[in-house]
Formats: C-alpha cells, structure tokens, sequence
C-alpha cells in the first residue's frame, strides 16, 4: 500500500468506481490525475475529485498526457481495451489494473468473490446475508459490482471480516494479484462478446478470478455442465461443487426435493422464496460458500424463507385487478429472459427491447411459443424481436416509441391472470444510462397506470 506515496497514477473513467479509486489513492498519498471523456459539468463526481485537491482532465481523451511519467494506470471496466488512451498506455508499458484490484490491495479482510455470466448480484446478496444472519459468524459487507465499489468498502473491512464481492469480467481483466479465499462461478453463458471478441477471452477473463488462488483456497462451481466442470481445472484451491441435477453430493446439491451440503440435509428447496430454478442454483452456490464458512443451517434457511429478490431482478412490483406485475430490466440478454419467461406459469405480456448488439432473438422463439400471449415492442431491436414473435405465432404485437408507451399498452392488452413482464432481452443504452434507471421508470409508469384507474373506477 505505501507504495502508492509520492507515485503518479492516471485513473481513466470518471464513474463512481473512478471517484472512489481516485479518492483511495489519494488518500494513500499518490499523485492523481483522472480523466474522463465527459465534459467537467455532465460529470457529478468531478466537482468533489477538485475540492479534495485531485487533478481533473475532462472532455477528451488526450493521448499526450501519458507522456508524463505516471506508474499507474486505473482504468474503467466500461472503457475498452482499443480505446487511444488504453492503448498508448500498453505501448509505454505501464501497468493497468481496474478498481477492484486497487481494492483488493488495501482489504485486511477476507476477500470472497463472485462471477459468472448471470445471477452474481443474487448470489452476492444470499452470501452476505448468510454470513451476517449467524451471528457467531464474521461479518460481511457486499462490494463491487453490484453497485458500491470495492475500493470504498475496502479501506473500512477488519482484518476479523469479509467483503463478498461481485466481480464482472470487464473488472477481472484488470486482475494481477487479486486472491479471493473462497471464489465462486455461478454459470457460463455467451454475453458481452463484444467487449471481449470472443467466448475463449471472455472465459479466460473469468477464469482470473482464480488465477491466484493457493490450495488453502475454495472455488465453488456450478457441476451442472461439463464445461463449467472442466474450469474447475484452474485453480490450485480446494474445488467445492454445486448441483442443482445432483451432478456431485461433494458440496451443495438438491436430492428429493431437499437442499444437501455433502452427507448433511439442510433445509427444503420448497422454502426458497425467490422463483425459478435458476434462484435455487443461486441458493446453492450460496449455501456452499455459507457452509464453508460454518454459518449455521437454521441461518441459512431463515435467509432464502425471507429473502425476496433484488430490484429489477424479475422483482414482483404489484398486483392490480389480478394482473402481477415484475420488473425484470436486469435482463439485458437472451439467457435472462430465457430465465424470466420460465419462471412463470400464467400466460405473459411480454415487454422488452433496447439496445442492438447485431444478434437476432430465435432462441426465444419456443419459449415465446410457450409463455407469452403478446409483446410489447419498443427500441433499437424492436424489428428483430418482431420476428421471433412471428415466428413463435404469437398473434398480438405491438411496436411502440418508449418505454413508457410500452407499458400504457401492455396494461390495455392484459387479461385477469396474466403476468406483465418487462424482461427486455436487450441493454438499456439506446435510450437510458442504465437498467436501473429502466427498471425505476417501469416501476413509476405502473404506479401512475394503476393509481389512475383506481381512482376513475
Ligand atoms: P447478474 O448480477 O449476474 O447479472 P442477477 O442475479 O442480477 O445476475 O440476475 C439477473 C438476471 O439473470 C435475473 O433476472 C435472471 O433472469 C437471470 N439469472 C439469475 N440467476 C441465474 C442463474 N443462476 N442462471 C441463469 N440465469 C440467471
């Protein structure tokens, strides 16, 4: 850590995981300078990076600026790796890690953390949960991203505690000593192959998660596909697996409709209040790492009996005029909304679109054949999801500008005991900063939809 004093770092991106690397080095004594593309009044978090002394270039990238000598590049998980000044920096040879290894370097805590194509916001969530539910226990914080940088929760971890920390592969590119104590892979899906180029790079980014590990370490895997099995290989920890087909009984799995941790039955999958099948891998990976920790089973199953899901994460919303309303804006690619459409057993107005990533939406055709009545379409890949629709022979399509007109026309569309669905199969940023500012509108939208009627009627 106080190799950080007296040294020059440049931190490229000016999020809030910027900020707070910025303000940790700082803090630790270094030489800060930040940059960030948007000008300094679109940036909230400029004005603060100022008053605490730190220098602020804002507005461009300009690749000249590396030519002063900085030993350190921070850069924004978002921001590519082609990007000019990412670039510069490798040919100067200067080394680049992202906030979460910065982190990771002040924690005195144990560090566990989580990846995987979907579900690490809920496995997350279960873990802390878990860990802070037994009280006889260490005490947990969650970090990451999930939404609260690694980098702020670090510095305020004891040497007696844990940071449960969700890592996305964007973060884990920048790894060179990060070490988790326990690490876990929910799953494996195609997603951001756009970012990384390909599955293999997006996979070894993944696998970086491990790549440190010693063999007084954990890795808990998902043992339900033999290729997640075979990712195994990569640590030099203690392989902890988990099974929702009961694949492996040498960690956490189901077996006649009962939640084990290798010979010892813990509770009733039947208690596990989120829904879907996908959720009970979550728990599992969960109880694994739980167990591992020593947390009690009563703990345990207080935690998933109690635990109602996390926000836009296919959150129930309301019930009104025996319509159920979920906001599911988390799911910003096919295999969320796969797991979206699964998870109910009433008919489904779907709504959905957004961003195009140049990908067409026929896998979803059999489950649109199965679940849903009608789709709302709205957005950049309005066209492609009307195609799968048709596809699917589903009857009733509509195309609409926004979000907001989407959900007006599902609510008329809609039938006593159907589900209305915002599942979008799609990134927000064709038309919102992020899913959940997508999420809070769809939120708000009902609200406003359901209050009016109820006061016309
Ligand atoms: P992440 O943080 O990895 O994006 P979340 O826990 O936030 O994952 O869940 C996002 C969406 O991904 C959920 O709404 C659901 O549709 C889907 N999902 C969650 N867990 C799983 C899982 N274990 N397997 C497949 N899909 C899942």
């Amino acid at each position: 850590i106080s190799t950080y004093r007296n040294k020059k770092v440049i931190v490229l991106g000016l999020a809030k995981s910027g900020l707070h690397a910025a303000l940790l080095l700082h803090k630790l004594g270094a030489f800060v300078t930040v940059n960030d593309r948007q000008p300094l009044e679109k940036s909230p978090h400029a004005q603060q990076l100022v008053e605490a002394g730190i220098r602020v270039i804002s507005g461009s990238h300009p690749v000249e600026l590396l030519d002063e000598d900085f030993s350190l590049m921070v850069k924004n998980p978002g921001i590519l790796y082609s990007n000019p000044m990412v670039k510069r920096a490798q040919a100067l040879k200067l080394p680049i890690i992202t906030e979460p290894e910065l982190a990771y370097e002040v924690l005195a805590g144990e560090l566990i953390g989580i990846t995987g194509s979907n579900g690490k916001t809920t496995t997350t969530t279960l873990i802390n949960l878990m860990l802070n539910q037994d009280q006889a226990t260490t005490k947990a914080y969650v970090a990451g991203n999930i939404g609260i940088p690694a980098s702020e929760v670090a510095q305020k971890i004891q040497p007696d505690q844990t940071m449960v920390t969700e890592l996305s592969s964007f973060q884990l590119l920048g790894v060179t000593e990060l070490r988790p104590h326990i690490a876990v892979l929910t799953n494996i899906y195609e997603a951001h192959l756009d970012y990384h180029g390909n599955r293999h790079n997006y996979i070894e980014a993944k696998m970086n998660l491990v790549k440190n590990q010693t063999p007084d370490d954990y890795f808990v895997v998902n043992w339900d596909s033999e290729e997640w099995q075979k990712l195994s290989q990569r640590t030099r920890g203690q392989v902890v697996p988990f099974s929702r087909l009961g694949k492996s009984t040498a960690g956490s799995y189901v077996k006649d409709g009962q939640i084990y941790f290798r010979e010892e039955r813990i509770c009733p999958v039947a208690v596990i209040k989120i829904p879907g099948q996908h959720n009970v891998e979550n728990a599992l990976a969960a109880v694994a790492v739980a167990k591992l920790k020593g947390v009690s089973n009563h703990a345990i199953q207080t935690v998933l009996q109690t635990f109602a899901g996390v926000k836009h994460r296919i959150q129930f919303v309301e019930e009104w005029q025996q319509r159920r309303f979920y906001n599911d804006s988390k799911a910003t690619n096919i295999e969320a909304t796969t797991v979206a459409l699964q998870s109910f057993a009433q008919p489904i107005v779907l709504i959905a679109g957004g961003l195009d990533r140049g990908f067409t939406f026929e896998a979803l055709v059999p489950l649109l054949k199965k679940h849903v009545r009608a789709m709302v379409l709205y957005g950049e890949t309005s066209e492609l999801m009307k195609a799968a629709g048709q596809q699917a022979g589903i009857a009733t399509i509509v195309q609409v500008p926004d979000l907001v007109a989407a959900t007006k026309q599902a609510v008329v569309l809609s039938k006593p005991n159907e589900v209305i669905l915002l599942s979008p199969a799609a990134a927000s940023w064709d038309q919102f900063k992020t899913f959940e500012e997508r999420g809070d509108l769809f939120i708000e939208t009902v609200a406003q939809l359901t209050g009016e009627a109820g006061e016309t009627e």
